[in-house]
């Protein structure tokens, strides 16, 4: 499968450095920060530095040593904002959107990392 990258999304340009960002972590391969709209008192988003629209097109294209330091970043920054059960708030929740149903609105892949309250169901029930 072709993935198409636009380079002009958002996140691109935080990571090229043309727009500000509220930097959590900063790894080799990762870039983590505020999401500038939180929807929890805790809520960073994680992104890889690499041009990947979406999680599959990231597993399916990204090297051994970006997949192990994206993954390895985001329980860091669980432990950092201090969301990780058992410690802190006591629990988080990682949401990635990818394409039109999940409602992804900016298409570099990200993972939410949300925390700080309890955070409810994860899905309205609907058809
Ligand atoms: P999604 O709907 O999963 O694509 O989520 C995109 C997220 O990016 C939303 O939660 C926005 O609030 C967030 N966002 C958009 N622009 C920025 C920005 N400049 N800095 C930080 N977060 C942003």
């Amino acid at each position: 499968m072709a993935y198409a990258y636009d380079d002009q999304n958002i996140f691109a340009k935080i990571l090229r450095g043309e727009i500000p960002n509220s930097t959590v972590l900063e790894t080799d391969h990762t870039l983590a920060f505020n999401d500038i709209q939180p929807q929890a008192p805790v809520h960073v988003l994680v992104i890889p530095k690499g041009a990947y629209v979406n999680h599959d097109h990231f597993a399916a294209e990204a090297s051994d040593a970006e997949i192990a330091d994206y993954t390895r970043a985001i329980g860091q920054v669980c432990q950092m904002v201090s969301v990780t059960p058992g410690a802190g708030d006591g629990g988080y929740r990682l949401i990635s959107n990818a394409g039109d149903a999940g409602v992804q609105e900016v298409p570099h892949l990200h993972v939410h990392v949300l925390g700080g309250r309890v955070l409810g169901r994860m899905l309205e029930k609907a058809d």
